[in-house]
């Protein structure tokens, strides 16, 4: 029986962007009761790739444009609303092998009648020969994250790539470093015309016509690029301290690899206009199934029509086992609540959670409990999904542990002393002492058993 009191799923989503919570709002809304898998680390985040930009100028209803983690918030809440199950984890198989559908997440094989795969796509990488070497430091997939870390500030930069998000990226730097290269393969950009004209007109960024990255070089932290003339082959080093890659993405179909059709690039193929795959009952929606838009709202669009087709599906062959809401109209949503910054008037020893410098300071000498330190940036999605996690492991620890968060763009400072070298970075103190540095999204019972090892909880 699963958490519904439904013996097999009506349906299951894999993928929680625009397309993913889009279907599961529709499905939702049919009494449908859908299971949706929002991913956790493998082929993006929850809340996709809109968790990684700033602001989202074109999504419809929004007239002045709307923070892309912000947007994301709300379909998902809109989603729950309606009575979408959310199975935060990553689906790490996929057997469509025969109905119905096995899915896996958590060790868990979750059955479904129907499918809709909204895995979205990845970020690619150069595969340079030092890339490792420079990962996090100097080498980032995502300027809107690691943009503010001390390091680039007053900097010289490089975005390389040539279409809308190497643009955007490009403009969004110049806040922070003192000058900005893009680097371009071929001889104009792919970018939108406006998003071209921006880059184009900027004097804080120099195009670099015809150029291919060849290698990185430096010490402890990345100091200089080759980059080769895609012409004659001639190389030249440029004196750098951040590389942004924007060089486009990966459809994440490695879960049905062999078990749908995919296209030459690995998209999944589905019926011209339609979101039906190559096998009845399993639908593709977003960027996971389009080469061409890869949009929001061409995402969402499909989001909708992969859970009409389901729906249809479902109840022409008398699958469907409906689940209605009590009440017929769920409660509302409401306004998120956001953690006020710590200072002497309401600095709190024991609280689960505060923020910035005051609270550090107080905490990090006054207590002898663990102490888990997150950095955060204002724009950054990956911290966006990473807090929540964070707070339901203390939560969890009932105040054997507590947690602090530092916003690197308020508090330079902490960030430099600290050595943070991206967002979301987080620390874990015990008595003064760092004891360990996770960077990038973890899973929540990684931070669990490292406060548990420090605690004396046997494992
Ligand atoms: C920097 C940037 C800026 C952008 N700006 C805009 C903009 O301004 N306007 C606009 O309309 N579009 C914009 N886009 C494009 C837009 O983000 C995408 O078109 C859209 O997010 C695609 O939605 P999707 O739901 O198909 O997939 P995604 O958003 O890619 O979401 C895929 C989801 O699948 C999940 N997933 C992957 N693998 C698994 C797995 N194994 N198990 C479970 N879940 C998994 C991921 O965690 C993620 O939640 C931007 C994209 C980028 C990168």
């Amino acid at each position: 029986m699963t958490a519904s009191g439904l013996a097999v799923e009506n349906l299951v989503i894999v993928g929680s962007g625009p397309a993913g919570y889009t279907a599961a709002i529709y499905a939702a809304r049919a009494n449908l009761s859908p299971l949706l898998i929002t991913g956790f680390q493998d082929g993006g985040i929850p809340g996709g790739q809109l968790m990684t930009t700033t602001h989202v100028e074109n999504f419809p209803g929004f007239p002045d444009g709307i923070l892309g983690p912000e947007l994301m918030d709300q379909m998902k809440a809109q989603a729950v609303r309606w009575g979408t199950r959310l199975v935060e984890a990553d689906a790490t198989a996929i057997d469509l092998s025969q109905r119905p559908y096995r899915i896996t997440a958590e060790g868990q094989t979750i059955e479904a009648q129907a499918v809709i795969l909204a895995t979205g796509a990845s970020a690619n990488r150069l595969g340079l020969p030092s890339e490792e070497q420079f990962w996090s430091r100097g080498i980032s997939a995502c300027a809107i994250c690691d943009g503010a870390t001390p390091q680039f500030r007053q900097a010289e930069l490089a975005v390389v790539g040539g279409g809308d998000s190497a643009c955007e990226e490009a403009v969004y730097l110049t806040k922070y470093g003192s000058h900005v290269h893009l680097i371009v393969r071929g001889d104009k950009l792919r970018a939108s015309g406006a998003m071209a004209d921006r880059v184009l007109a900027n004097p804080a960024i120099t195009v670099h016509w015809n150029r291919q990255v060849a290698d990185a070089s430096g010490g402890d932290w990345l100091e200089a690029i080759t980059l080769r003339d895609a012409q004659s082959g001639a190389t030249e080093e440029l004196a750098i301290k951040g590389l942004f890659y924007a060089i486009g993405h990966t459809p994440n179909t490695r879960l049905v690899k062999g078990q749908l059709e995919v296209d030459g690039h690995g998209y999944l193929v589905t019926q011209p206009g339609r979101p039906e795959t190559s096998r009845e009952g399993v639908y593709a929606a977003g960027d996971v199934a389009d080469a061409e838009w890869r949009q929001g709202i061409t995402a969402a669009g499909s989001g909708c029509q992969a859970a009409l087709a389901a729906e249809r599906w479902l109840t022409h062959h008398n699958l469907a086992v409906t689940v209605s809401h009590e009440p017929v109209d769920p409660a509302e949503v409401g306004e998120p609540t956001r953690t006020a910054e710590s200072d002497a008037s309401n600095y709190d020893p024991n609280a689960l959670w505060q923020k910035g410098g005051f609270a550090l300071r107080k905490l990090y000498h006054d207590s002898n409990k663990p102490l888990l330190v997150v950095y955060t940036s204002p724009s950054c999605g990956p911290c966006h999904v990473l807090k929540p996690q964070l707070k339901r492991v203390l939560d969890e620890l009932g105040g054997a542990a507590q947690g602090v968060e530092i916003d690197i763009e308020a508090d330079q400072e902490i960030a430099e002393q600290a050595g943070v070298t991206g967002t979301p970075t987080v620390q874990l103190f015990h008595n003064k002492e760092l004891k360990q540095t996770f960077r990038g999204v973890k899973q929540r019972r990684e931070f669990k058993a490292s406060i548990e090892a420090l605690i004396g909880v046997p494992a």
